[in-house]
């Protein structure tokens, strides 16, 4: 048998600035002298994952198989873990190749000739965004559990991460005037991080899982395929398109279901999240494209899913998307947004 290439191999020749170990990559992008604090607490990060990969991998630290992004990686475990048979088998030869690009995008690569494994990419701007959003969600999930006066407190807090997602000049700005990490206090006990930590994960498994299913549902033979539209395969009609992208949003929220330990809202969230986040940046999320179905059925289709599992869930998630959506969309006044998520 011919030496096929891994789907790793190909992302690290193929593409430029693909490293193979992200977060060493950014730690070592660090100037010691210049900046130390955000030095340590690169370091910081290493050794707690080199930890974490010590329980919940056979002792074996930061080794990682499935991506050069540690928390990827855990991610396409976990959904290795969660599987059965045939589905672990292909979920195996998956490679997710973590890129340093300011856009929010992922792409399932097409399949080639000389391998037979499923490349992923995914830009770090979801990462990011995906933060942001979770943070920015948390706050108001949390705010509906506590006291008016209490919450009343939360809005600055809202205002802020809402900005952190939209206006990137600002953001960078409080970035490099940031108070050193350790100075920070982080509480890992509390509940609204617990909310924000339960949505970013899912979100990001979401699309991670959205990707996969195009691998695994053959949408790959010939063309990839991305998270939003960008570009036209030459080869299918548009129905097909449309019709394989709420396939991907199906297999993804599946894989989302099969994960769950127990019933957990936030969960259930954020496959919504996702697509509100792409909304935010997409002129007419209620009008489809030649290559991908309108943001506002890909909406309503995952909320009819979420349905599926409990109806009385569905409608209380719509109620807060309602609300939230209403809220960010008076505050980005001249967006000229409808209420598409209706
Ligand atoms: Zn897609």
């Amino acid at each position: 048998m011919e030496n096929k290439k891994s789907a790793r191999e190909r992302f690290l020749d193929r593409f430029f600035g693909g490293v193979e170990d992200w977060d060493k990559y950014l730690t070592d992008s660090i100037s010691q002298e210049e900046n130390a604090y955000d030095y340590e607490y690169g370091l910081k990060i290493l050794e707690v994952q080199e930890q974490f990969g010590n329980r919940t991998n056979s002792e074996l630290g930061r080794e990682m198989w499935y991506s050069n992004d540690f928390f990827i990686n855990s991610l396409i475990l976990n959904f290795i873990t969660d599987a059965e048979d045939d589905l672990v088998t292909e979920l195996k030869q998956i490679y997710v190749g973590l890129l340093g690009i300011r856009e929010f995008n992922a792409e399932a690569m097409e399949m080639i000739e000389e391998s037979e494994e499923y490349l992923i990419t995914m830009n770090f701007e979801i990462d990011q965004q995906l933060t942001y959003i979770s943070t920015l969600f948390s706050y108001y999930i949390y705010g509906m559990y506590i006291p008016d006066e209490e919450r009343d407190e939360l809005y600055p807090k809202m205002v802020d991460s809402l900005r952190d997602l939209v206006d990137k000049e600002a953001l960078m700005k409080k970035i490099s005037n940031q108070i050193p990490y350790d100075d920070v206090p982080v509480d890992y006990e509390s509940p609204r991080l617990h909310i924000a930590t339960d949505l970013f994960v899912a979100s990001m498994s979401f699309v991670l899982g959205h990707e996969i299913g195009h691998h695994f549902l053959n949408h790959t033979g010939s063309n990839g395929r991305n998270i939003i539209s960008k570009f036209i395969p030459t080869d299918v009609t548009f129905n097909q398109l449309h019709l394989d992208e709420f396939a991907a949003d199906n297999f993804s929220f599946d894989l989302l279901i099969r994960g769950m330990k127990e019933k957990n809202a936030n969960t259930l969230f954020a496959p919504l999240m996702v697509i509100f986040m792409l909304a935010i940046y997409d002129k007419t999320p209620e009008e489809s494209s030649q290559t991908h179905p309108s943001l506002r059925d890909r909406y309503l289709n995952l909320l009819s899913k979420v349905s599926e599992q409990d109806e009385k869930l569905a409608l209380s998630l719509q109620s807060i998307m309602n609300e939230l959506a209403s809220w960010i969309n008076d505050i980005l006044k001249g967006h000229g947004k409808t209420e598409w998520w209706r």
